[in-house]
């Protein structure tokens, strides 16, 4: 998972998002609080541009595992769950806020482009659990004027467990990836995502990021290492010129906004080409991927 910047909200969605938000708003007033029929409302997020801009923002990657993303068969994804809110993790006693987050269902900051995958039942699904001792976002309550004020109800003061690859902070920070499994050849390392932070675990738990520790490897062998050992030949062959050529290429391909698993290669990287061997070397560092500090938003 790398920083999204997601850009400019499309125009489509701005005047959707008022008039959709407002009809919810009825619905909501008129049944005193959320309700099926409000429930039945929660859809028109997902416009072809909308999910366009996403894609293109997001580089046709999925915002959770960073794999390649067919667009038509994938969806857009809430951050924050448009209806019920999960706090628990996988595995625990549930617990849900049932009112919550069902005005954010429009709201261009809370959409990200997804795989299938990351976003189904077994995955994202509705978990949006907080940091514990700290308590959701107040819920709208009925009557909300209209028309609705912006934002009907904040959430800037939340905890979220779950980080938001659009939200500023860079997920590099709280999710690496180490080879738990040396065996001698680095083709068979088998590689497994670490929480660096609270936030990074629950992240890891609720996407089950360690079931891509297939994919993981693969990438490795088939993109990462082929190159790496190319340097290797150039530099024990005495060609300095051509090793740095190489490792300026590799770092170039895979750390692009494009490369898919980006986040995977900058942590693999650090063990397959170690900074003590980087620096007796004169190789650069990899520069982190992702969006720059500052745009995420
Ligand atoms: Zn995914």
């Amino acid at each position: 998972m790398i920083r999204i910047a997601r850009g400019a909200e499309p125009r489509g969605l701005k005047t959707a998002a008022r008039r959709r938000l407002e009809a919810a708003v009825r619905v909501f007033n008129a049944h005193g609080g959320p309700s099926e029929a409000l429930t039945a409302m929660l859809d028109g997020y997902n416009a072809r541009a909308t999910k366009l801009a996403l894609y293109k923002a997001q580089h046709e990657k999925c915002a959770w595992c960073e794999r390649e993303t067919d667009f038509s068969s994938s969806p857009v994804e809430h951050y924050r769950p448009k209806d019920g809110a999960w706090r628990h993790l996988p595995g625990e006693k549930g617990r849900v806020d049932a009112g919550h987050y069902w005005w954010l269902t429009w709201t261009w900051s809370n959409l990200l482009f997804s795989c299938a995958r990351c976003n189904d039942a077994g995955h994202k699904a509705n978990y949006f659990p907080l940091r514990a001792g700290t308590g959701p976002a107040a819920v709208p309550a009925a009557p909300v004027p209209l028309p609705p004020p912006e934002p009907l109800a904040g959430v800037s003061a939340e905890h979220p467990l779950l980080i938001d690859p659009a939200g500023g902070e860079d997920p590099l920070d709280h999710i690496t990836w180490v080879p738990t499994s040396k065996s001698f050849d680095r083709r068979d390392w088998i590689w497994t995502p670490l929480g660096l932070t609270d936030e990074g675990d629950a992240t890891i738990a609720v996407l089950k990021l360690g079931e891509l520790a297939d994919r993981a490897q693969g990438h490795v062998r088939t993109k990462l290492l082929p190159s790496v050992e190319e340097m290797e030949e150039h530099l024990s062959a005495g060609r300095v010129q051509s090793a740095h050529r190489r490792w300026t290429r590799l770092l170039e391909d895979n750390l692009a906004p494009a490369a898919p698993l980006s986040a995977f290669t900058w942590h693999a990287l650090h063990y397959l080409v170690p900074a003590a061997y980087r620096r007796q070397h004169g190789l650069a560092d990899p520069t982190r991927p992702g969006a720059p500090r500052g745009a995420g938003r």
